[in-house]
């Protein structure tokens, strides 16, 4: 999950709640607003060296295929339909579109998965919370988990959002655990430094990769 820091409320959007919309598709009324604070929210908050991810799966998305995602659900929360820093951007579902072990699977994560089932207590929200200090991931099967340490209450949280997000789906797990290997098969670390530098997605992966798994490198790579 990445770590959201708003940026300014961009001023097209302040002006269009000035005439009080109630429910969310009023949006549609200004044509291309929806696209353009999109737009906004990708370029100021969600981009990773020149590309687009996803708020909670942090993989690439473009601005085409992904959706304004309301973290707290907007049929349940409706004073936050229009609420700023309720808004961030999520992936689509894609049908068929990804093979696990060689078989076609949905990828249904994110906003799409989780719908309008939240509970406040539990979630970890990208805008308020730290997301780092609750997640790392499980090197082997590339699946996110709980980390060390943590209080059982912190834990619960970390382990209801990967549930409720579906951040453990098999294409995910394994597209983490290609890029680990990736980082791990690369045998000079000045190249290795640069990838890491330029990674474009995934930034949890590259960081856990850089603070919590560089020594263990260096050591495999001395030893050959
Ligand atoms: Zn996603």
């Amino acid at each position: 999950m990445l770590k959201i820091d708003k940026a300014e409320e961009p001023q097209e959007f302040v002006d269009f709640k000035k005439t009080h919309p109630k429910q969310w598709d009023e949006i549609d009324n200004v044509p291309g607003l929806k696209k353009r604070l999109r737009d906004y929210l990708l370029e100021h908050e969600q981009k990773i060296n020149s590309s687009y991810c996803c708020v909670y799966c942090e993989r690439k998305i473009s601005l085409e295929r992904s959706h304004i995602e309301h973290i707290k659900p907007k049929s349940v929360y409706k004073a936050d339909t229009f609420n700023y820093q309720n808004l961030t951007v999520s992936c689509q579902e894609d049908k068929d579109k990804v093979k696990v072990k060689g078989l076609k699977r949905n990828l249904k994560t994110c906003g799409h998965y989780k719908e309008n089932r939240f509970d406040e207590a539990k979630f970890i929200n990208p805008v308020l919370d730290y997301p780092k200090d609750f997640f790392t991931y499980d090197i082997t099967t590339g699946n996110v988990i709980s980390r060390e340490g943590l209080s059982g209450k912190e834990q619960g949280k970390a382990n209801y959002t990967i549930d409720l997000l579906n951040l453990n789906h098999a294409y995910l797990a394994d597209t983490r655990t290609e890029i680990i290997n990736n980082f791990r098969s690369i045998e000079n670390r000045e190249e290795l430094l640069y990838v890491l530098d330029h990674f474009d997605q995934f930034p949890g992966v590259v960081d856990f990769f850089r603070s919590e798994y560089l020594d263990i490198w260096s050591e495999m790579h001395a030893a050959t």
